[in-house]
């Protein structure tokens, strides 16, 4: 099976072909991903127009480029799997129309994917894992664990009742006036900071509800660099060490309640796992955090390569192809709209062409 994928739902023009063949182990044969990051880094966060304009100028040669790195022609695609929603509708609309077009004219069939089921089977497609296991997707619009239980079954277990984690770094980096994109910023002014100086909340920590939380930790950080401003470097640092040190804490102590939660309810599984994915999966005190907690807890902890764990088009393809291999892409997608919002859970159903 080959499966040309396309992605656009929020800042990545990202276009990718990845291939089964038999039992042997998937592969991506192209992973063309055009960042937009710089187009919006003036105005410290994504603008929708300025990100649809960027994909529309940009998907033509994206896809031509996955194509060619491939290997692969066209007529020898199995199907088209093109990014439906969540996300940014301006985006959506360009890459499903493209997709669209492109299965209309090759004859072949395009499936709809929800982006979220692109994260959630990324470790099947890395790591060859099996069903179930836990997903931790934390970026610059998610902050979720779900169970996933097959394809097209996940249970969202938890997710942020305010901002997403990634935004929170994001916001927190530019109130102490570091650049966009915040996370890689934080982390790195956190290396040299005292994690001790501020007394963050932990916000969540020890309720039984299982959600997440960040903006009462976002106003404390404002509240304190207000403080003491104007700002240092040493106290920008010191700032961004004790954020992080905040958000790992509050974190290990939402997934250790989700590991403890799979153990009772899936207790048949004899080697559980949790898969991380995002972009905030890239911070190193978090991924330490998390390690530490799944071997205390008896998990194996799955961190696909970076590249796999940010917005990307393989994942889209091989979620065609998890649906293709389950026949749960039967259907033809042609008259799919595209849903800016779109919950992981409500997707368990037969979904392609089944769009309103
Ligand atoms: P989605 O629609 O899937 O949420 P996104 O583009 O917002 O897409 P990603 O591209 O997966 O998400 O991740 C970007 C986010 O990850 C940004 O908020 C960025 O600040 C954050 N991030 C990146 N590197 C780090 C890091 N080292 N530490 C913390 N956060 C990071
Ligand atoms: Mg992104
Ligand atoms: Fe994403």
């Amino acid at each position: 099976i080959r499966v040309l994928g396309i992605e656009t739902s929020c800042d990545e023009t990202a276009a990718s072909v990845v291939a089964l063949d038999g039992a042997s182990a998937p592969e991506i044969l192209s992973n063309v991903v055009l960042s937009q990051i710089e187009e919006h880094a003036a105005f410290g966060g994504v603008v929708p127009e300025i990100a649809a304009r960027a994909h529309v100028e940009a998907l033509d040669g994206i896809v031509e480029a996955a194509l060619a790195d491939s290997g692969v022609v066209l007529g020898d695609i199995d199907a088209i799997a093109a990014t439906a929603g969540p996300g940014l509708v301006g985006g959506l609309i360009v890459g499903l129309m493209t997709a669209k077009a492109i299965a209309a004219a090759a004859n072949k069939p395009l499936i709809a994917i929800n982006h979220l089921e692109g994260h959630a089977l990324t470790a099947r497609l890395t790591d060859g894992l099996d069903f179930p296991y836990l997903l931790l997707l934390v970026s610059g619009g998610h902050t979720q664990i779900v169970a996933v239980r097959g394809v097209g079954d996940y249970q969202r277990w938890a997710t942020t009742i305010d901002d997403a984690l990634g935004e929170a770094f994001d916001k927190t980096a530019k109130m102490l006036g570091l650049p966009y994109p915040g996370g890689p910023n934080v982390e790195k002014a956190a290396a040299s900071g005292n994690a001790a100086r501020f007394a963050f909340p932990r916000p969540m920590k020890g309720s039984a509800q299982p959600d997440f939380s960040f903006s009462g930790l976002k106003t404390a950080v404002r509240q304190a660099a207000t403080a003491i401003a104007p700002l240092s470097d040493q106290d920008v640092a010191d700032i961004c060490a004790s954020f992080q040190a905040a958000v790992a804490d509050a974190l290990g102590d939402r997934v250790g309640r989700a590991l403890n939660r799979f153990r009772q309810e899936l207790p048949g599984k004899a080697d559980p796992a949790l898969v991380v994915a995002g972009g905030v999966a890239a911070n190193r005190t978090i991924k330490a955090t998390l390690e530490k907690l799944c071997v205390q807890a008896g998990f194996q902890f799955v961190a696909p390569p970076l590249k796999l764990c940010t917005d990307n088009a393989a994942m889209i393809a091989w979620a065609g192809i998890e649906r293709l291999r389950a026949g749960m892409a039967e259907e033809n997608a042609a008259d799919f709209v595209p849903r800016s919002r779109w919950p992981l859970d409500s997707i368990s159903a037969p979904m392609v062409g089944s769009g309103r």
